[in-house]
């Protein structure tokens, strides 16, 4: 007997993620009930993925409920701000039971490991999209934003970008890696992204304006930059590339694919000069993983500098930098 719309809802998603004391009513009725600090501001955002245009058709199903969690919390690390709760409107073509626990395990486990609820969603049938909502909080008037930056200022970026775009490229057999376990990592960084929420958070008061990197670095430089009234110089030379990543595409592409590919869901932010001894004093870079690439500057755009000289990255057909250029 096929799965009905009530069985699947309780069976997967009832009481996911994390229990929190601040819902005192969640799914099963027709809204959630939250309590909301007094002393905080509510943050939101949303996000959809759309099967063929997000993840590729076929993407294991707790890799999608993962990355559906995973995009909306790295929008509220690059706020500051503590996640908390979460609405999921999923349309699926079909109730498989098979699938529907992978991606209700892939999407609890991440919820569970941020201490995130699951309060409500929707649930129709149509071809595979997934839409999250998060809500969470910050204490007020400290939300980062990409609007705080002043040309001067040092540009940041977290972890290793450009891992996830190989690791989509391996996924879409455009690439091949003969290293078993560098293309497995490479993989993941693409399938399982980890949203940097703990150093969000602990940016407020040394960050100045923050993005999260999910269309690209060069690109999303170019966004905070704009925010901010200003432009960006970014130096190739100091770009973060793993190991990994330059084993399995050389170093050249490596840079490239750091620059303009998509998915990292790293953070990327401002910090003015007299912050920057206290920020690498009271979170060591090399505990948090950031890594100085860049300079605010006055002209606006988002430029990449090598010796010196201007490199052009327009080849890379990337639509976005049409618009931050
Ligand atoms: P209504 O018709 O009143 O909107 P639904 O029958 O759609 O209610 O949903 C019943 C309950 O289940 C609601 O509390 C809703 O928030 C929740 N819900 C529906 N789909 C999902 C889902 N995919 N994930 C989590 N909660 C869901
Ligand atoms: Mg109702």
């Amino acid at each position: 007997m096929p799965l009905g719309e009530f069985e699947l809802i309780d069976r997967f998603f009832r009481g996911r993620g994390a229990p929190r004391s601040d819902v005192p009513l969640g799914v099963g009725d027709d809204a959630a009930l939250i309590e909301c600090p007094p002393d905080r501001q509510l943050v939101a955002a949303i996000d959809t993925l759309v099967e063929g245009a997000h993840f590729p058709a076929g993407s294991p199903a707790a890799s999608i409920g993962h990355r559906a969690l995973a995009v909306n919390l790295s929008d509220l690390a690059a706020m500051g701000a503590e996640p908390a709760w979460a609405l999921l409107a999923l349309t699926l073509p079909r109730a498989d039971e098979r699938w529907l626990e992978e991606f209700s395990g892939g999407l609890a486990a991440l919820a569970d490991g941020f201490q995130v609820a699951l309060v409500g969603g929707d649930t129709t049938s149509g071809p595979l999209c997934i839409t999250i909502q998060i809500l969470g909080t910050v204490e007020r008037g400290t939300a980062l934003t990409r609007r705080g930056g002043a040309p001067g200022e040092a540009l940041y970026v977290s972890g290793t970008p450009g891992e996830a775009a190989a690791g989509l490229e391996l996924e879409l057999l455009r690439l091949a890696v003969p290293d078993v376990r560098a293309a497995r990592h490479l993989r993941e960084r693409f399938l399982f992204p980890t949203p940097r929420v703990a150093l969000g958070r602990r940016l407020r008061g040394y960050a100045t304006a923050c993005i999260d990197v999910s269309d690209g670095l060069l690109g999303d430089a170019g966004k905070l930059a704009r925010a901010s009234g200003c432009g960006v110089e970014l130096d190739y030379e100091t770009l973060p590339v793993s190991r990994r990543l330059v084993e399995a595409v050389g170093a050249e592409r490596a840079r490239e694919l750091a620059l303009t590919g998509g998915d990292d869901y790293e953070l990327l932010f401002s910090v003015p000069a007299p912050r920057i001894e206290s920020l690498s004093r009271d979170l060591p870079a090399a505990e948090w993983c950031y890594t100085r690439i860049g300079t605010l500057r006055t002209e606006p755009g988002a430029i990449v500098t090598r010796n010196g000289s201007v490199i052009d990255f327009s080849h890379c057909g990337f639509d976005h930098f049409a618009s931050v250029r």
